[in-house]
C-alpha cells in the first residue's frame, strides 16, 4: 500500500511571509530579508495569492475548504532552516479531503483519497562540498543557500490507497497535469518545485492489517518514483518472507544503485513541538470568496479525458495526448458540434497542429486558426473531396488564416480530388514519357520507384489525383501487375 506526500512550490511572484522575490536560481543568497532569514522582530506576512493557489488546488480535487485555519510552528533544528522552525499547518490544514482520479498508460483508470492540503514553508538549500558524491558523509564543508527559504510550499498528502508503482505515477501525473492548468505551479521535478515521498507498506493477501511503512525520499523523476517504490516493495516481500520485520524508517532512494537505504528513524509528529504561530493570526474565509474562486475552476483534465474516451470514443493514447494542450478543448468540441468527426479532428491536433505550435514554439494554435475553417477543412479530408496531398498544400494557410472558406476554395483552385480515369491517365503518360529510368527499374521489380513515380502524378495533377487510382494506371501502363 502506498501513500504519498508532495511538495509543490507555487508560482507567486514572491515568497509565503515577506516581500522577497520567488524564482529559481541566482547567485546564492540574493533573494533573502529579515523575515525569511528569521532575523529577531522580523514579523511574517502572509502572502494571499499562495493561499488562494492551495485553495483552488484543493477546490479541483473535491477537497472541503474549512472556514477557518491557521499556521503552527514546526520545531526542529536543521542548518537549512534559519528560524530553527518552519511555518507550517498542523491541525486547521486549508484543505481537507478530496479524491485525485487518475489514469493509468493502459487506460486502466484509478483513484485515490487526499488526506488533506496544507500550506508551509520552504526551507534553504545546502550542497556539501567535498565528498564524491555530494552528500554530507565524507564532505570537507557544507554550503547554505537561503533563495528558496519562505518560498510558499503546498503539501499534499494521501491516503494509503495506491497499490502499484504505476498507480503512483499516474497519481502523482494527474496531481502535475492540475497543477500546471490552474496556474498553482510550474511542477518541475528537476528544479525541485515538485518533490515527493512515498510511504510504502505491505501486507498479506487478504490481511487487513497494515504492515510497518517505510518513507522513502530523495526522488526526483517520475522514472525514480517508480523505480524506487518498485525497489522498496520487493526488499519489504524479501524481508518478511526471509522471517525478519521491516521497521519504520526513512529511507533514501539512490538512483545510481537503484536501491534504497536507511536514513533515520521516523519521527513522530510530537518531537516537533507545533504550536500556534503567535506571529499570525487565524485564518477566517468568507464563503462567498471560496465560491468565487470555486467558479473560476476549468474542468479538471480527468473529466475531459474521461468525456474524449467515453463519448467521444478516442483511443485512451490520443485521449491522454489532447489533455495535455488545454487549448484544444475548445476547438474540438467547436468542431464535433459542426458534424465533423472527433476521431479525424483529433487526428488533426495530433498530427498537423501539434506539429506547426512545435515550429513556432507556440503553447496553443493561432488565433488564425479558427473553429469554422478548420471543421470544414477536415470534413473535406474526411469525404474524399481532397487527397492528404492537397490537404497538405492548403493546411499552412488554414493555419494562418488565408483560407476562411475551404470548400470554396478547392473549388476556386479546382484541387477536389479527381476519379476521371481519362484525366490521370495524361499525367501518368506524362510522367512515364520523361522518367524511362524509373520505368526501367520498376520493371525490374524494384517498388521503390514505382512510389517515386506516384508522387510525381501527384504533383502534376497538383495533388488532385485519386493515389489509389494513380497507382492502378501507373502499373497498368507500366505492366507491372
Ligand atoms: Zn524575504
Amino acid at each position: 500500500m502506498i501513500g504519498l506526500e508532495c511538495h509543490v512550490e507555487l508560482k507567486t511572484a514572491t515568497k509565503m511571509f515577506c516581500g522577497c522575490k520567488n524564482e529559481f536560481g541566482g547567485e546564492p543568497n540574493t533573494k533573502v530579508c529579515p523575515v525569511c532569514l528569521g532575523f529577531p522582530g522580523a514579523l511574517p506576512v502572509p502572502n494571499k495569492k499562495a493561499i488562494e493557489l492551495t485553495i483552488k488546488a484543493g477546490l479541483a480535487f473535491g477537497s472541503e475548504i474549512p472556514r477557518f485555519s491557521k499556521f503552527d510552528r514546526k520545531n526542529y533544528f536543521y542548518p537549512d532552516m534559519p528560524k530553527d522552525y518552519q511555518i507550517s499547518q498542523y491541525d486547521m490544514p486549508l484543505c481537507k479531503g478530496g479524491v485525485v482520479e487518475f489514469w493509468l498508460e493502459n487506460g486502466a483508470r484509478g483513484e485515490c483519497r487526499l488526506t488533506r492540503i496544507h500550506l508551509e514553508e520552504d526551507t534553504g538549500k545546502s550542497t556539501h562540498a567535498g565528498s564524491s558524491d555530494g552528500r554530507l558523509a565524507g564532505s570537507t564543508y557544507s554550503l547554505v543557500d537561503f533563495n528558496r527559504a519562505g518560498v510558499p510550499l503546498m503539501e499534499c498528502v494521501s491516503e494509503p490507497d495506491l497499490r502499484t508503482a504505476e498507480e503512483a505515477v499516474g497519481y502523482l501525473e494527474a496531481l502535475k497535469r492540475t497543477f500546471v492548468q490552474l496556474g498553482v505551479s510550474d511542477v518541475k521535478m528537476e528544479e525541485g518545485s515538485l518533490r515527493c515521498d512515498a510511504n510504502v507498506s505491505i501486507r498479506a493477501t487478504g490481511s487487513t492489517t497494515l504492515g510497518t511503512k517505510a518513507e522513502i525520499k530523495n526522488m526526483n523523476s517520475f522514472k525514480s518514483v517508480r523505480l524506487a517504490i518498485e525497489s522498496e516493495i520487493a526488499r519489504q516481500i524479501e524481508l518478511l518472507e526471509s522471517g525478519n520485520r521491516v521497521t519504520q524508517e526513512t529511507r533514501g532512494w539512490d538512483e545510481s544503485s537503484g536501491t534504497t537505504h536507511s536514513q533515520r528513524s521516523k519521527e513522530e509528529a510530537h518531537d516537533y513541538r507545533y504550536f500556534p504561530d503567535p506571529d499570525l493570526v487565524p485564518l477566517e474565509f468568507e464563503a462567498a470568496w471560496i465560491e468565487e474562486l470555486r467558479s473560476t475552476l476549468p474542468d479538471p483534465p480527468f473529466k475531459r479525458y474521461v468525456r474524449y474516451v467515453d463519448q467521444y470514443e478516442l483511443p485512451t493514447k490520443n485521449a491522454a495526448q489532447l489533455v495535455e494542450n488545454p487549448a484544444w478543448e475548445v476547438l474540438l468540441d467547436g468542431a464535433v458540434r459542426r458534424g465533423v468527426k472527433p476521431k479525424s479532428y483529433a487526428n488533426l491536433l495530433l498530427g498537423d497542429v501539434a506539429k506547426k505550435q512545435n515550429e513556432d514554439g507556440l503553447s496553443e494554435p493561432a488565433a488564425t486558426f479558427t473553429i469554422p475553417a478548420s471543421s470544414e477543412f477536415v470534413k473535406l479530408i474526411e469525404n474524399g473531396t481532397i487527397t492528404s496531398k492537397a490537404a497538405k498544400e492548403m493546411f499552412p494557410r488554414i493555419w494562418s488564416g488565408e483560407i476562411t472558406d475551404p470548400a470554396e476554395y478547392v473549388k476556386r483552385e479546382g484541387l477536389a480530388q479527381s476519379s476521371d480515369r481519362d484525366e490521370i491517365k495524361k499525367f501518368v503518360d506524362e510522367v512515364i514519357a520523361t522518367n524511362a529510368d524509373a520505368v526501367a527499374e520498376i520493371r525490374k521489380g524494384k517498388e521503390r520507384a514505382l512510389q517515386f513515380l506516384l508522387g510525381q502524378v501527384m504533383k502534376a495533377s497538383r495533388g488532385k489525383a485519386n493515389p489509389a487510382l494513380v497507382n492502378e494506371l501507373l502499373r497498368e501502363a507500366i505492366g507491372s501487375g
